[in-house]
Parts: structure tokens; C-alpha cells; sequence
């Protein structure tokens, strides 16, 4: 493509409303324009890296012998009544009527549907089928931002199993775990698996895959000695060894006006550790929980509601009215009736800390387990933090590192073709519900995440296999002979199949330089007034800067030789191994 022909608009200062390095360039480098709040449109550069990232995606999807569909996003309201999803959904469900005054939405993700095509299967014999798709998703996000990294229009691959069995369930798992490697390695990034949460998809196995980046939303915890690693929504952790210690006699201490936990710590000059914070939960029957943790540390809500197996919302600082027996800032477990208590597992190990006294300006010291009181229930309800002791082995340190979550792999079970009904005929000739997975890529976010993790301060630095080009010749000068060389050296390498971007406009080197380091594409073959003496091109790498002198005889030999082997180190055989 010549520069001077293509529609590549491209921004010299940062946009105002990007926060994020990819969210900036993906908009300076023209790939991107916003349209509305977080509903985007690819210009030609933009939908040249996407379909680069989706066909790495097709590629392994049909390496495992996935079938490719196309489901339409406008899906009726009936489909996600029957699976209970309507309501639960809730406000992220982009939701229209038509003119008969019927309700439809714009599919967010596909189970409901795709779970109608397998109507047709009839026996375990044809089991199992695995169905994707590379296609707009819908999703009204409470704060879309970071450009396309999480919009409210975005393409994903969706991937749908269907088996006969849990075996076959765990086999087509552990093959999608394996495409899923191979497609972010082939897109050239670092990523990390992760145990995962099955939140509103639901089922009980799944891992999410997370692009590593600084500026990526999610938090993964990993342990420095075993394999374990998980989204810090799940992470579990143990504590150090504390010391025993021996119990000392209860007593109600005074603490006038202290309410936040280090406040009550530094008057009682003791650290916010030795304190036992007790937080009040509601679930929607309005039946009311009270969570224990330690003083310094927070409760995070999924492993509460797993804990609890209900869904619960803390209780606000206005609800407190309702109750005339809780005292606002001073509840604690002695004497608080009525209200199941949940403790953290590891304050087992703790002796003579202190707790709110359920009376104004109160606290108790030196409270012991047992003796004082007895939680109803025992569960690990903290978040895990750097430093504590690995859940899984034991014995290593849990780290953290900041990942872009870009595709989240499940283990579904019958949830969804038992409530809709949709079985096949087993072995014994009954009628079974199918055992499904699902398999999701955020192809858009993939795109985004790639330049968060790879760019620097002039620009974008495309890994190989997905960059929009392979190779930016930049022409320099009004030399004719420059001109009619960059012609030819164009034309060829069009005709050798060589993907290359050409600046053949009349504008200063130093803006065709810069451009050429914001959209980032590898190879920039540079040909100017040094040519006409030297007859060697100047080959600078974009990734490291490094400058290579090629002769004009071979330079068509060497960038198919270099992108060629670049791409194989990327590019291995596609993953052939069946499911
Ligand atoms: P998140 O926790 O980031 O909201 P999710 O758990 O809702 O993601 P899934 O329902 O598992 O995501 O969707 C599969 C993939 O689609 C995700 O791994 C992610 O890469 C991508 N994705 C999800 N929401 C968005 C969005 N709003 N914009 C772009 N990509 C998205
Ligand atoms: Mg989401």
C-alpha cells in the first residue's frame, strides 16, 4: 500500500480522554476512532492488525478441529428467559424492542444460542462437536474505557463444546488450554494462565489467560515456588506461623470517637494486626451476616459469596438505622445475636486481639476464641496479599504481577442444556443433557493489550505475526533516482507477496520517521541521497533500533528471509493434536 493512497490519519499529541499507553496509540496511529463511549470503529490499519490476530485464533480453533459458525447477535428475550440469564444479567445486557413491541438483546456472549443448534444432535456417537465464532459482542459496561481493551461493542472468538461425558469434557479443556498458549505465544506476547472465577458464565474448572502488562486491570497472584497461580478474585493463601500466646483476662476498654481500625490501633497502641474487624452483610432476603478479619486486612466479596453460597451486599452506614441493636462503628462478636457469624480461617491462630463492643466508644481486649465466642462458620473470605504463604503447596510465596485478561476458558457442565432442555441419546438410549464448555478470546482487547505490552516512548512496536505490515519503506528526498529506486524496490516486493506500506509522499523525512516509529510495523527499509553512493539500503529493526546495510542486489532475498524466519520462531506448525 502507498502512503500517499492509504487513509491512515494519524494524531502528532496524545488524545485527551486516552489513559492508557495502547488506548493513546491505538488512536494517534489512526487504527482506531471512537464513536460513541466505548463503541469504536478500525480504520484500515486498525482492522489490518485485528484480522492479523483472528486468523492466529481461526488457525488454532481448526487445528483442534473446532468448527467455524456465524450466530447472529440480535437474540430473542426468550432464549435467556428459559436460562434464567434475562434478569441476571441485568443492566450490561444491551436490550431493544422490535416494532411488534417484542423484546430481543444484542447477544453479550452466546451459550443460550448455540445450545439451540445442538438440537439436532442425536447421539453420544456424534459427540463430541465443538462450534466458535468470530463476532461482535454487546456489553453495556458500568465504565467502558481503555479504548477497544474493554469497550461495549468488541469481537470475540466464543468457543462451545458439547459432550457426552465429563472425560470428553476435560480432554477438549485441556486441548482449548493448549490453542489458547499457542495463540497469544504466535501473537509474540508474554502471558500468564490463571485459576479463574466463573462469575456470571458460570461452572466450576476455568482459567483465564492474562497478557502481561503493568497497566492491566486484573491482578494475578502466583506462587514463587509451585505452579499455583490465580486472579487475586479467588487466590487463596495461608498465613505465617504466629507464636501462641497465653489468653489474658477479657476487659471492655474505652475508645472515645475511634472508629477506623488504625485510628482504634494507635490509641491503643497496639498494631492494626492484634484487631479483628467484623463486617456487616446483607443478602436479598435481608437476613444479615457478619464477616471476621483481621484489622489490616479486606474481605473479597467472591470468596465471601462462595463461602457463604449466596450472593451479599455489605451493609451501608444508612441501613445501621434499621437495626437499633448495632452501634455503627463498634460492632464486634460478643454479645451480637442474632446474626450468623463468618470468620476468616486465619484468625485461628490469633490470641487477645480486640473487637468492637456493640456499644458506643467501645472496645473489648484480649479476646480469645472460645472462650469469648464462637464464629457459626469458618472460611478463607481475605483477599490474598504478596508475601502471605502459598494456598496450594504450602511452602513458596505468593507474588503479584498486573494482567490484561484476554480470554477466560470454562468447564460448564449441564447448566445451560438442562434448563433449556437440550439433550442427546447416551450409550443406555436415554435422553442426557449435554455436558458443555464455553471458550472466549477478546480478539479486539488481544489487539490493545499487544501494543500495552509492547511500545515505547515514540511509538508502537508490532510483534511480527500480527503487525499490520511487515515492512515500512520510507523514501527520503527529492532525488528522482531515490524515487525511481523506491518504485522499483516497491513494486517487486508487492509482486514477491511481501506485505509493505510505502511512503512515497513529498513531505520531511522527519515526519515520514516519526510516523514510522508511532505505527511501529518491524522492518523500515530507508533509501536516500546515501543510496546513490553506497547502493546499499539502510534496514533499521524496530524493536531494537539495530541497523543493517543491504545491498541493493539482495534486499528482496534478505526481508523475505528475515520476516520468514521471524515468523517461524512465532509460528510453529499449528496445533494438531486432536480433541
Ligand atoms: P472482564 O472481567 O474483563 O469484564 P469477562 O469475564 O466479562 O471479562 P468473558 O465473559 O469471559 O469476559 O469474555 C471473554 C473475553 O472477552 C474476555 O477474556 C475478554 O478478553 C473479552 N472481553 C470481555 N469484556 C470485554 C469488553 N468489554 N471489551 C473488550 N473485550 C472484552
Ligand atoms: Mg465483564
Amino acid at each position: 500500500m502507498r502512503l500517499s493512497r492509504m487513509y491512515l490519519p494519524t494524531l502528532k499529541e496524545d488524545p485527551a480522554d486516552a489513559e492508557i499507553i495502547s488506548h493513546k496509540l491505538m488512536l494517534r496511529s489512526g487504527m482506531i476512532r471512537k464513536v460513541t463511549a466505548g463503541v469504536y470503529a478500525y480504520m484500515p490499519l486498525g482492522f489490518r492488525a485485528l484480522k492479523k490476530v483472528e486468523n492466529i485464533v481461526r488457525q488454532e480453533m481448526d487445528g483442534i478441529d473446532a468448527q467455524e459458525i456465524l450466530m447472529p447477535a440480535l437474540q430473542p428475550a426468550e432464549l435467556w428467559q428459559i436460562s434464567g440469564r434475562w434478569y441476571a444479567y441485568g443492566s450490561e445486557m444491551m436490550r431493544l424492542k422490535d416494532r411488534h413491541q417484542r423484546e430481543f438483546c444484542l447477544g453479550p456472549t452466546h451459550e443460550e444460542l448455540v445450545t439451540t443448534l445442538a438440537r439436532e444432535v442425536r447421539s453420544y456417537r456424534d459427540l463430541p462437536i465443538i462450534l466458535y465464532q468470530i463476532q461482535v459482542k454487546f456489553r453495556d459496561e458500568i465504565r467502558p474505557r481503555f479504548g477497544v481493551m474493554r469497550s461495549r461493542e468488541f469481537i470475540m472468538k466464543d468457543a462451545y463444546s458439547f459432550h457426552a461425558d465429563r472425560e470428553s469434557l476435560a480432554a477438549v479443556y485441556a486441548s482449548m488450554h493448549q490453542a489458547y498458549g499457542r495463540i497469544v505465544k504466535r501473537c509474540g506476547l508474554n502471558y500468564r494462565s490463571v485459576q479463574a472465577a466463573g462469575g456470571l458464565i458460570g461452572g466450576a474448572v476455568s482459567e483465564e489467560f492474562h497478557v502481561l502488562a503493568e497497566t492491566g486491570e486484573d491482578t494475578i497472584i502466583f506462587c514463587s515456588e509451585c505452579d499455583y497461580a490465580a486472579n487475586l478474585e479467588l487466590a487463596a493463601s495461608r498465613w505465617h506461623l504466629l507464636p501462641n500466646e497465653e489468653p489474658q483476662p477479657l476487659s471492655k476498654v474505652e475508645t472515645p470517637g475511634k472508629i477506623a481500625v488504625s485510628d482504634v490501633a494507635k490509641f491503643l497502641d497496639v498494631p492494626s494486626s492484634k484487631l479483628v474487624k467484623t463486617l456487616l452483610y446483607k443478602d436479598k432476603s435481608g437476613e444479615l451476616f457478619g464477616a471476621l478479619i483481621p484489622g489490616h486486612r479486606s474481605v473479597n466479596p467472591a470468596k465471601l459469596t462462595l463461602a457463604l453460597g449466596r450472593e451479599v451486599a455489605l451493609l451501608d452506614k444508612n441501613e445501621f438505622n434499621i437495626y437499633p441493636q448495632l452501634t455503627y462503628g463498634y460492632i464486634g462478636p460478643i454479645g451480637l445475636h442474632g446474626i450468623k457469624l463468618i470468620a476468616d480461617t486465619s484468625l485461628k491462630q490469633l490470641y487477645n486481639f480486640i473487637v468492637g463492643a456493640n456499644e458506643s466508644d467501645h472496645h473489648y481486649k484480649n479476646v480469645n476464641l472460645e472462650r469469648d465466642f464462637t464464629p457459626d462458620a469458618w472460611g478463607d473470605i481475605i483477599y490474598a496479599e504478596e508475601g502471605d504463604i502459598c494456598g496450594q503447596c504450602g511452602q513458596g510465596e505468593l507474588r503479584k504481577l498486573r494482567g490484561i485478561e484476554i480470554g477466560h476458558i470454562f468447564q460448564l457442565g449441564t447448566k445451560y442444556s438442562e434448563k433449556m432442555g437440550i439433550t442427546f441419546v447416551d450409550k443406555t438410549g436415554k435422553p442426557k443433557p449435554f455436558i458443555m464448555g464455553c471458550y472466549g478470546v477478546g480478539v479486539s482487547r488481544l489487539v490493545a493489550a499487544a501494543i500495552e505490552q509492547k511500545s515505547d516512548e515514540r511509538g508502537i512496536i508490532w510483534p511480527i505475526s500480527i503487525a499490520p505490515f511487515h515492512v515500512h519503506l520510507i523514501a527520503v528526498g527529492k532525488d528522482e533516482k531515490v524515487k525511481e529506486t523506491a518504485e522499483e524496490l516497491y513494486n517487486n516486493l508487492l509482486a514477491e507477496g511481501v506485505e509493505i506500506l510505502y511512503d512515497d509522499r513529498s513531505i520531511s523525512a522527519g515526519i515520514k520517521f516519526a510516523e514510522a516509529d508511532l505505527i511501529g510495523l518491524p522492518l523500515q527499509v530507508i533509501i536516500g541521497k546515501k543510496f546513490l553512493e553506497t547502493k546499499k539500503f539502510e534496514v533499521k529493526e524496530r524493536e531494537n533500533g539495530e541497523l543493517t546495510e543491504v545491498p541493493f542486489e539482495s534486499i528482496i532475498g534478505w526481508l523475505k528471509d528475515k520476516i520468514h524466519s521471524e515468523l517461524r520462531l512465532v509460528n510453529e506448525e499449528p496445533n494438531k493434536e486432536k480433541a
